[in-house]
């Protein structure tokens, strides 16, 4: 059962086989027995999921049941969900309560699917390793010397492990992406502002965007028919019309025109990481898919503009963790500025106060022309490269991470080392544009390697549609760590 489609589970629903409270059931065990040597979940709720699957047996038992009514998901706990413990993988947080739900939670909860826990991750999602975060780090499942990447680790292994059919994640330069390339799954960010940021914790707000992570691209498709959708509370959702994200599922490739970016091949990419992805690209001409060699010049800039943009934002973003409203607060302290000053020192952790003193810095007078008006002058360019591009393909292909997982440790003490795993992802935040990684098979060290598709602003039916074909005529989506069986 564990091993099943959310297609394939929610007609075990439908057909009465088993019940949602069962399934729960199910996977609950299963985090009982898993979690605690990988520490995906920051927060298990057994008695929270179980009432919710009864609602959702009782709404089926109504005739009032949705695709995906009754099959669980487990949320990252980046989104605010009432009631439930939405920690952001931070001190500072550790202690708060959400007093209501995130727009991803509402959609789910409309859904009727259950929540099954809060998935750990890097604090306030910054990171590529899970290794900030402040409940400690998450295991990758194929190995548990190695990181399940970052910063939707915790989502990325929850889903690899088995202990949940689906996850919620947040992608602000590749934290869908990159975990779901690690840990052996799918995961898709959409265009941004497809998914509302409205309850989903701030780091980065005009890159941040929420997504879907699940075994398959099928799945991500009836999961985004869940997520997307334009809601007033978020600014930059967008409004368009309804999409059915399977529409294209079965559509053949033949004609299809991938762009293989030279950038996305050169030095940095590993040796055993480029041969997954090139055979991967040899079974697309296989299903009829043609290449054609294109370029993103300015993609090198990505990650340097991006550690301007996204540590500017997040400086702003996290000034309001004073410790006056809600959250943590320094126990001790002498006056108003001593108690802002404590709090935040024992509240956040080494990573964020770089980002937050970077943030600060490229922001202050004297210094603003030179790096964040800048920054945004070269997102722009960075943009453009994409625009061109799609005038030469419908998709660009490439790795989603230049290595397999490394272990645990190994790029702890030196963060630009860190920040260059998400090369790959970064440029696609920065557009704006949607992409999505799938399983393409392993490493010489038996660690998942991952497919990058990027597409066009709203291509999402198209680029599920082409990592679908990919699914059906090979299995590496289907595999699982052994030992955890
Ligand atoms: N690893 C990148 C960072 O640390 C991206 C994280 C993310 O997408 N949330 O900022």
């Amino acid at each position: 059962m564990l091993n099943l489609s959310l297609r394939q589970l929610a007609a075990l629903l439908a057909e009465g086989k088993t019940s949602s409270v069962e399934l729960c059931q199910d996977y609950l065990e299963r985090i009982e027995r898993l979690n605690p040597g990988l520490n995906a979940f920051i927060t298990v709720d057994r008695a929270r999921t179980l009432a919710e699957a009864r609602a959702a047996d009782q709404r089926r038992a109504q005739g009032d049941a949705g695709p995906l009514t009754g099959v669980p998901i487990a949320h990252k706990d980046i989104f605010c969900a009432e009631g439930w413990p939405t920690t952001c993988g931070s001190r500072m947080l550790a202690n708060f309560v959400a007093p209501y739900d995130a727009h991803v939670i509402e959609r789910c909860k409309a859904a009727g699917m259950p929540t099954l826990g809060k998935t750990n991750m890097d604090e306030f999602a910054m990171g590529s390793s899970n290794e900030t975060s402040f409940f400690g780090p998450v295991k990758n499942p194929w190995d548990e010397r190695a990181v399940p990447g970052g910063s939707s680790g915790g989502s990325a292994a929850a889903v690899a492990a088995r202990m949940a059919p689906a996850a919620t994640g947040t992608d602000t330069g590749g934290s869908i992406r990159q975990p779901a390339a690690l840990c052996g799954i799918t995961g898709l960010k959409p265009t941004y502002g497809l998914v509302s940021r409205y309850g989903m914790i701030a780091f980065a707000s005009s890159l941040d965007q929420g997504g879907p992570m699940a075994a398959s691209a099928e799945d991500c498709a009836l999961l985004m028919n869940v997520l997307a959708g334009f809601d007033a509370r978020d600014s930059t959702s967008l409004e368009r019309p309804v999409e059915d994200y399977t529409r294209e599922l079965d559509r053949p490739l033949s004609g299809l025109k991938i762009g293989l970016p030279q950038e996305y091949f050169g030095a940095g990419l590993a040796a055993d990481a480029g041969r997954a992805v090139d055979a991967a690209i040899a079974e697309y001409r296989r299903l009829g898919a043609e290449t054609v060699d294109i370029s993103l010049p300015n993609s090198r800039l990505s990650v340097p503009v991006y550690y301007v943009l996204a540590p500017a934002e997040a400086s702003s973003n996290l000034a309001r963790y004073d410790g006056v409203r809600y959250g943590y607060r320094a126990p001790q302290y002498t006056d108003l500025t001593d108690m802002y000053e404590r709090t935040r020192a024992e509240g956040l952790g080494d990573e964020v106060k770089r980002r937050i003193m970077i943030g600060t810095y490229v922001l202050s007078h004297g210094y603003y022309d030179a790096y964040y008006l800048q920054a945004q002058k070269l997102r722009r360019l960075i943009a453009r490269d994409f625009a061109e591009a799609f005038r030469q393909c419908d998709v660009i292909m490439g790795p989603t991470a230049p290595t397999t997982a490394f272990d645990l440790g190994a790029k702890r003490a030196d963060p630009v080392e860190m920040y260059l795993s998400d090369i790959y992802t970064i440029a696609v935040n920065l557009a704006g544009l949607p992409a999505l990684s799938i399983p393409c098979g392993f490493g010489r060290d038996g660690r998942p390697v991952g497919l990058q598709l990027i597409g066009d602003y709203f291509s999402e039916a198209r680029l599920l549609n082409i990592a679908h074909q990919y699914q059906q005529a090979t299995d590496w989506h289907t595999m699982t760590p052994r030992g955890l069986e």
